[in-house]
């Protein structure tokens, strides 16, 4: 597995199940992950493996089933699945921020009811605020839901779900009106189940998931719209039983997605330096090895540096949030390092790669489509420096 990447003071038990997935990944991924991509196909029996698994409770509570591990657990998981395929990871993540959601803000009985389905694979998991108009300014949003009764009428239209096809469960924010004077307040998280597959959807009327969006990269994994008109959800089906509080529990979603987005950078960049350092062998120009050039070595060595420090820093805010404290400085700070370092270290083995790198024969050009994903899901740059500007004031601000 090479020194890179080594995360110190794990239990056995954490790294049987990551020598497991790296198992899994060497043999059940990376063989095939090129060819799926590229005819953009749902990797449907490494799913199933990873349901083999548990992977899909790996964060779960026992009491519901799943494996009850921690949140380095599953960033390290994470990192190994990109370091295969970066889709794959996407097929997971946003199912582990739902259940992350309902478990720590569900009731009773969405908790009973959803999370043991959940923790064996029969569930899968998306979530939703953005919208046509909007993605980080979530306070915009317009799909509404009004109070009828025992239930909610739902309005709108909800943009890029990952895994909104292939989803039987999502949480679609919407906004309802509690007469709180900050839109923060007036935003309720629906959760919706639902029918895999695409078009109206047959068990909930005024739903439709319209067909996959074309992407240039993270393919294999379905990404979608949601159309929601006059659909009706029951009261019962508000997160936490209580209007209002949507806002902060997606919040709350996305802070671990946060962490996770960084765990896939990792993961790609990972790949991405293997990648270039087994080529830089191979290949010979001006009668010696590539990577003999200085210039090359220079390369492999920032590219290495940057591997090793998003690694560290990925772990650093995974720690932090399972023990407890809040991590939304450090989930960020990870977030952005690991995302900007991994578009650098994959374009550098892109380069390493010289013509090569740019034809599909070669998994780097696969790698190459696949790393600006990263620099806009669960947040871009630029709100990751808000995020993380604003606490470093909270934290250092001085008595005037
Ligand atoms: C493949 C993919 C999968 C996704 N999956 C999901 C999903 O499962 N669920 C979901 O809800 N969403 C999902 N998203 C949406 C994603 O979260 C948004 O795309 C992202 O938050 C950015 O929003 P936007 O695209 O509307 O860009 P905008 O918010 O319009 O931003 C455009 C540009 O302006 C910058 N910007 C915005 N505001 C500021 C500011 N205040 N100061 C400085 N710069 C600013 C941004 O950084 C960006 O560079 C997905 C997106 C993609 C591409």
């Amino acid at each position: 597995m090479g020194r890179l990447a080594q995360t110190d003071g794990l239990t056995e038990i954490q790294r049987d199940i990551l020598a497991t997935v790296r198992d899994f990944v060497d043999k059940e991924i990376i063989p095939v992950a090129t060819e799926l991509e590229h005819k953009d196909e749902y990797p449907a029996a490494i799913v199933e493996g990873m349901k083999q698994l548990g992977l899909f409770g790996l964060t779960i509570p026992e009491e519901y089933g799943g494996l009850g591990e921690s949140l380095l657990t599953y960033a390290l998981v994470v990192e190994e699945i990109a370091r295969g395929w970066m889709s794959v990871s996407g097929i997971v993540n946003t199912h582990f921020i739902v259940a992350h959601m309902i478990n720590a803000h569900g009731t009773q009985e969405q908790k009973e009811y959803f999370l043991p389905r959940m923790a064996a694979g029969e569930i899968r998991g998306a979530f939703s605020m953005s919208e046509p108009g909007l993605g980080s300014d979530v306070s915009a949003i317009s799909t509404k839901g009004v109070k009828d009764g025992d239930f909610y009428v739902l309005n709108g239209q909800k943009m890029w779900l990952t895994n909104g096809g292939t989803s039987t469960l999502v949480a679609v924010l919407c906004k309802t009106d509690e007469g709180a004077s900050t839109p923060y307040r007036n935003m309720t998280t629906f959760l919706i189940e639902k029918t895999a597959g695409f078009g109206p959807n047959p068990t909930v009327p005024g739903l439709t998931v319209p067909g996959k969006i074309e992407k240039m990269g993270y393919k294999g994994v379905d990404t979608t719209e949601l159309v929601l008109q006059d659909v009706r959800i029951p009261a019962d089906r508000i997160l936490g039983g209580v209007p209002g509080k949507g806002f902060y529990q997606m919040m709350d979603g996305v802070e671990v997605g946060r962490v996770n987005v960084a765990a896939r950078g990792c993961g790609v960049a990972r790949r991405a330096f293997e990648l270039g350092i087994s080529y830089a062998q191979q290949r010979s120009t001006f009668g010696k090895k590539i990577a003999e050039h200085q210039a090359i070595q220079f390369k492999l060595a920032e590219m290495a540096t940057k591997v090793e420090a998003a690694h560290q820093m990925m772990v650093m805010a995974a720690r932090k949030k399972d023990s407890g404290e809040r991590n939304d400085l450090e989930a960020g700070m990870a977030k952005y390092l690991a995302s900007e370092y991994c578009k650098e270290v994959v374009e550098d083995a892109f380069r390493i790669h010289g013509g090569y790198g740019f034809s599909k024969e070669y998994e780097i050009e696969r790698l190459y489509r696949e790393a600006p994903m990263l620099l806009i899901g669960e947040g871009t740059a630029e709100i990751q420096k808000m995020i993380v500007g604003r606490r470093l004031l909270e934290e250092y601000r001085i008595s005037e």
